[in-house]
């Protein structure tokens, strides 16, 4: 049943609240957001606190297995956690906080219908995350698809599944060259698990179209590093990157994509004094070259590195008192790092929503307050069917034992049990059935656009 949150939110203003308990007030339903109030209702009784989420959307999304909503592998909605299903005494409002009044203690949520109202905190908790990057690149903002959310995931699997269609219908043969050739900028994990899986799925697809073949369909994964997975351990991009050679993706790197039109892509490799330039025609460039802090950030005008919101090792944003940020939004001192912001991972996340209820707890008097420390636990990067690459505790697996332990990670920190037992069943059906190759709308290039998807534009401020 939907717990109605609007008397809740009557509440005037603290002068007038008598003996109400204080109110903690947590931005966003995500990673860390889930987890912090997991570990809020467990550490404070209801007489301690009263527990508000503030969200656009009424689950969690659990992220690491977007690629697989791509290549059809897993139903969309099985990756959306209830966050009501989960949290027992919190109340959902659905909205998105747009500014805060730091002397009031009041953030303004702008509900879906466009209007405005201000909620009263004690304690703020900024966890609103992050959005795909997208650089000063020309024709990024028009013509390049994004991969952060559950609408850019189908919208993919859609616009990827309609050029194989319009390739089907051409007898133009550079044109239908054009339309098979996909390119994925980013090799992190994942554009690289993007790439791996999308590229099994779509010859696959091909071999249903009379005249289409596997081999007409060409996926590029390029990336201005010097090596694929980057930001994790070298062997893991090496055994990545046989597999993607396996299955016919071609790597691209030390290469920079340098314009996006509607028909093509434009590669640089070289230094700044021999930059050479290919043009190279496709319909589809999908951009997954990192993500920046929520536009929120900027907004709220706190002190920022590199556009996170800064937090001392307890979360506390010192500019302001009762203010707590984590999560990809916050620069989090990483203690095993030298005190680097945490990278921007659902492990830093899960773990700082844990360790921040308990800081947030104790800054209304229950147990002490605790610095962040967390040592990194590994990486598992899911390239789909059987081949997996993964690095636990320092251990390098890859094929099966690593596709073996990726499945188990996910399904043990998917948070929710239907959520789990749903995606164990797509996976069983889809190892006997196959992956279906269908898409559910035909795609709207107005509304694949990044921004639009990613609905950017609301904030004032934008970095
Ligand atoms: C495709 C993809 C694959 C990934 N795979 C992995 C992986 O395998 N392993 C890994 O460790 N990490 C992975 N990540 C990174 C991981 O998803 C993030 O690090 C993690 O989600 C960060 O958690 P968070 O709680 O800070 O943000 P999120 O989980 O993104 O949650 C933020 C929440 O805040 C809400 N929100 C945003 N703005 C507002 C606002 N103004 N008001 C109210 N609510 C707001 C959002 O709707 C969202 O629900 C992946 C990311 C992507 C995009």
């Amino acid at each position: 049943m939907v717990r109605s949150v609007l008397d809740a939110l009557e509440t005037p203003a603290p002068a007038s609240r008598g003996a109400a308990p204080p109110r903690v007030v947590v931005v966003g339903g995500g990673f860390a957001g889930l987890r912090l109030l997991r570990r809020l209702e467990a550490l404070l009784p209801a007489d301690r606190a009263e527990l508000l989420v503030i969200s656009p959307v009424d689950h969690l999304l659990y992220t690491s297995l977007i690629p697989q909503v791509c290549a059809s592998t897993v139903e969309p909605r099985h990756l959306a956690v209830a966050l009501l299903a989960v949290l027992k005494r919190t109340e959902l409002f659905l909205g998105d906080v747009v500014s805060a009044d730091f002397q009031a203690r009041t953030v303004t949520v702008r509900s879906a219908d466009g209007s405005t109202r201000p909620v009263h905190w004690d304690r703020l908790v900024l966890a609103p995350g992050s959005v795909t990057a997208t650089p000063d690149v020309p024709g990024l903002a028009e013509h390049a698809l994004g991969l952060k959310t559950l609408d850019e995931a189908v919208a993919l699997r859609d616009h990827v599944l309609s050029r194989l269609e319009l390739a089907e219908a051409t007898k133009d043969r550079r044109h239908r060259a054009a339309l098979c050739t996909f390119v994925v900028v980013g090799g992190g994990y994942t554009g690289t698990e993007l790439a791996a899986q999308m590229a099994a799925f779509t010859r696959r697809a091909a071999a249903t179209y009379p005249s289409l073949r596997p081999a007409d369909v060409r996926w590029l994964l390029v990336d201005h590093a010097p090596r694929l997975l980057h930001d994790l351990a070298p062997a893991l991009g090496k055994r990545a990157a046989r597999v993607l050679a396996r299955r016919g993706i071609e790597v691209r790197l030390g290469t920079s994509a340098v314009e996006i039109g509607a028909d093509s892509i434009t590669l640089a490799t070289g230094g700044p004094n021999v930059r050479r330039h290919a043009r190279l025609p496709t319909h589809t460039v999908v951009w997954c070259a990192g993500v920046r802090p929520s536009p929120l950030a900027a907004a709220l005008e706190l002190p920022t590195n590199h556009g996170r919101i800064v937090t001392d090792e307890f979360f506390r944003v010192p500019a302001v008192d009762g203010v707590f940020a984590l999560g990809d939004v916050a620069a989090v001192p990483d203690s095993t790092r030298g005190g680097a912001p945490t990278g921007q991972t659902a492990q830093h996340a899960v773990r700082q929503g844990a360790a921040a209820a308990r800081n947030v707890a104790a800054s209304l008097g229950v147990r002490k307050p605790r610095p962040y420390r967390h040592h990194d636990l590994g990486f598992v990067v899911d390239l789909g069917g059987r081949d997996a690459v993964a690095n636990p505790f320092g251990l390098t697996l890859s094929g099966l034992p690593a596709a073996v332990l990726t499945r188990g990670y996910h399904l043990t920190t998917l948070p929710a049990t239907a959520n789990r037992l749903r995606v164990a069943t797509d996976w069983l059906l889809n190892s006997v059935l196959g992956q279906e190759i269908t898409h559910y709308a035909t795609p709207d290039p107005r509304e694949e656009t990044i921004a639009a998807a990613e609905r950017t534009g609301i904030y004032q401020h934008t970095s």
